[in-house]
């Protein structure tokens, strides 16, 4: 997996010199794994790491990165090519970020031509791209006011076009503005008289070219985020790279924080890149950073994972020529070439988003903090609830704290009441989803012409068992985490340490016989909530209907406007939404999300019911949520009712260093697929054999076992999990040995460092 450098072509060539070469550029080919050559460097050219190039490979060309400079003082054994030629005329990847794609490469065990696919994307080093340009007029010479009477009465097109270039400010407008192809013969003949000019120019794609942003100045800040806003400053001038946790309830203006701090950087003429969960479910935080910097159009460039090719081209140009300061985007935006980069912010630095679940499988956080050190910029993570990893950091002096408790309109936490499912008296009409208090709670709002909330978390619907009498859910004796059910072997397995449990047949708690879990999809509770609530006008989000573009958009500003009464929507609608006549957030079942086996359960759980609730009494009126649960004595649940981030935090940290669970370590997941099981399983123990062997003891590894989900897309899944307090030794040994076992074309390896996802 490692990066090879082996030299020279295959066939002899006369264009390589016998004596001895001085200079070779080790050249990272493009394509799929590593191919690393060495190339000679014409005289003329000057190169140096990061550049793009054009390579001779065997009887094509072909396009590559290079990767360094090495002084060769011998004859090499092969003949060497030379480099064809340069692909733009600066290097186009920064010695910086050719660092951190080293580093990612080696960390996540994954081929650095991966890592370079981040860094310059597809649209960018496609070759033949093709950059819209349009066609400009642009005004040479001004008209005498005699000239333009006497030419409007024997050619008034002409003229009309003079008038039009004369009153514009810069004098170039688009041949479309100016009249079209109907004015283009008019603009020849001006042409020809020497009076304008004829050229094209590349069309800048702008993707938010449509929408309007309204220009907003900066707000006067209260106490806690003028201290916050002096901490950043300060950090970016003595260039401290420490990570700042910014850790605000929701509401306290993190955001008119980020906006005046990159507004101050951006003054000293340096660079922001801004990460945020996902644009299209964070619009607003977009929308305030257009509109605050609106008086310098193109200066904020939006990268968007729905990006056309050519506006992904153009965006990432834009930032790359340094036109664009700030880069707004989610996890894959950390790799912008941003220039003279000064300060980066991490919105909702605890979202799960932030880490890749394909390969790479980088975290986008994690791999910004470190972006930060190199280029020596200042970098913010911001969070109503950070991550215990984060926390983690604070205490152990690596990061620094700042915190804003109060909200910034001076509006209270809204009151959070859980109810407990087990007891609580349910409305008949609702099936059971709603309980009567919960009903009501709704009916009140709709008559105060209110709008209401309501989540439904399906997060891992996995198949762990929960009581649906009295909530227990089974869980494994050494990790305290729930047990996943496995239908074929009746067996309930953990994920993590590998215990086997016989399923039960009644609850161990109370004995029902209706022990096995039942889901309810979001459709089916958008019906039954029509059925309860007839005049209301409900809205569903959940990833079935955002699939279709801006369909999120629109509903949420069908909702703002407030078209809508009530959003029904799963973990989508908890982030950063801003919507003032929200009075009432209902949680439907808060605890589905704490029955996977995942040792970050917990935390997702707390992470969402206190952002979920942080939506309710954004205005005048103060807020209230209504939490059901089958668990109200779940702490995850507990600590969310009193926003009491801190209690959950020191809490759960007790727990995660217990069970040495990370922060405390790092968890890997190495997974084998297969369209046949026992090809799957037998590479699976093969390799587990092979790695108990290689690794030092200080690693713990799983037995092999189906996945939790045991077969996906007609593969059938085995996986371990590795436990070690160094990520790299799992990334060196196990990646050398998953090259070693060298698996057929039907057995598919990955490893995942870090692993956010076990299933
Ligand atoms: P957060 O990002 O921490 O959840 P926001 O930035 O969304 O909080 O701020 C919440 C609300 O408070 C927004 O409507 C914002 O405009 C307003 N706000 C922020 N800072 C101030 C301030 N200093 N004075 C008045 N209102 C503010
Ligand atoms: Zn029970
Ligand atoms: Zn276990």
């Amino acid at each position: 997996m490692r990066a090879q450098s082996r030299s020279g072509s295959l066939a002899m060539q006369d264009l390589f010199s016998e004596g001895v070469i001085s200079r070779a550029a080790q050249v990272l080919v493009d394509g799929l794994s590593d191919m690393v050559l060495d190339y000679t460097i014409p005289e003329n050219m000057s190169i140096e790491r990061g550049w793009r190039v054009e390579v001779p490979l065997r009887n094509r060309k072909a396009t590559g990165t290079v990767l360094r400079i090495v002084q060769h003082t011998g004859p090499t054994q092969h003949p060497m090519k030379p480099i064809l030629r340069t692909i733009e005329d600066a290097p186009v990847v920064s010695p910086e970020l050719m660092d951190l794609a080293e580093w990612a490469a080696a960390y996540y065990a994954v081929p650095l031509e991966q890592m370079m696919r981040c860094i310059v994307p597809e649209p960018v080093r496609r070759e033949h791209h093709e950059e819209k340009t349009h066609q400009l007029v642009c005004l040479v010479k001004k008209p005498s006011d005699e000239e333009l009477n006497r030419l409007g009465s024997r050619a008034p097109r002409q003229a009309g076009v003079l008038r039009y270039l004369m009153a514009s400010e810069s004098g170039r407008e688009a041949l479309a503005d100016v009249g079209g192809t109907a004015a283009l013969s008019a603009c020849r003949a001006l042409e020809r008289r020497g009076m304008v000019r004829l050229c094209r120019e590349p069309l800048h794609r702008d993707p938010t070219a449509k929408e309007q942003y309204a220009p907003t100045s900066p707000l006067q800040l209260n106490e806690e985020q003028e201290h916050a806003l002096r901490v950043i400053l300060h950090a970016q001038q003595t260039g401290d790279t420490r990570p700042i946790l910014l850790q605000g309830v929701t509401g306290s203006g993190k955001t008119e924080v980020y906006l005046q701090a990159a507004a101050r950087v951006m003054a000293e003429g340096k660079g922001v890149l801004i990460l945020v969960p996902e644009i299209s479910l964070t619009p607003q935080t977009v929308a305030r950073f257009k509109g605050r910097f609106a008086q310098e159009p193109g200066v904020v460039a939006i990268l968007h994972s729905a990006l056309s090719d050519g506006e992904r081209f153009d965006e990432w140009h834009s930032i790359h020529r340094g036109r664009a300061r700030i880069a707004i985007g989610p996890r894959s935006a950390l790799f912008a070439p941003v220039r003279n980069l000064g300060l980066i912010i991490v919105d909702e630095e605890h979202d799960s988003s932030y880490k890749q679940e394909n390969s790479p499988r980088y975290h986008g956080r994690d791999l910004a903090v470190l972006r930060a050190r190199m280029e020596g910029a200042s970098i913010v993570l911001g969070s109503a609830t950070p991550s215990l990893e984060s926390l983690h950091n604070v205490r152990l002096g690596k990061y620094s704290l700042v915190r804003l408790e109060k909200r910034a309109d001076g509006q209270r936490l809204p009151l959070t009441r859980v109810l407990d499912m087990r007891s609580e008296p349910k409305d008949k009409r609702s099936m059971g989803i709603m309980s009567e208090r919960l009903r009501r709670a709704i009916e009140e709002r709709l008559e105060k012409q209110q709008q209401v909330i309501l989540l439904l978390n399906r997060r891992g619907f996995a198949r762990a068992l929960q009581c649906p009498d009295c909530g227990h859910v089974v869980t494994c004796e050494h990790c305290a985490l729930p047990l996943t059910y496995h239908l074929t072997e009746n067996r309930l397995v953990c994920h993590i340490c590998g215990y086997r449990a016989v399923a039960p047949r009644v609850c161990p708690e109370c004995g029902s016989k209706a022990i096995l879990l039942e889901g309810c999809g979001t459709q089916k509770v958008e019906q039954i909530l029509m059925r309860c609530f007839p005049t209301a006008r409900i809205r569903r989000v959940d990833a079935d209907v955002t699939a279709r573009k801006n369909a999120l958009r629109d509903i949420l500003e069908d909702f703002r406007a407030h078209r809508t009464d009530i959003l029904l929507g799963t973990q989508m609608i908890s982030k950063g939404l801003d919507f003032p006549r929200v009075t009432l957030v209902g949680v439907l079942n808060a605890d589905l999300g704490l029955c996977v086996p995942d040792p970050r359960a917990a935390e997702r759980t707390f992470q969402l019911l206190t952002q979920v609730a942080g939506r309710a009494g954004r205005g005048e009126v103060d807020g209230e949520v209504i939490i059901q649960t089958y668990s109200p004595q779940a702490a995850a649940i507990q600590y969310a009712r009193r926003h009491d981030t801190d209690g959950f935090a020191e809490n759960e940290l007790g727990l995660r260093a217990k069970f040495a669970f990370p922060p405390f370590s790092h968890l890997s997941v190495l997974t084998v697929r297969s369209t046949h099981e026992d090809m799957a399983s037998f590479a699976a123990e093969t390799l587990h054999k092979r790695l108990l062997a290689a690794l030092p003891p200080e690693v713990e590894i799983s037995d092999p076992m189906p996945a939790p989900i045991s077969k996906a897309y007609g593969q059938y899944r085995f996986q371990c999990v590795l436990k070690s307090q160094r990520a790299r030794t799992v990334s060196d040994i196990v990646s050398a040995e998953i090259t070693r076992l060298g698996a057929g074309d039907d057995i598919t390896i990955t490893l995942d460092i870090d692993a956010y996802n076990f299933m």
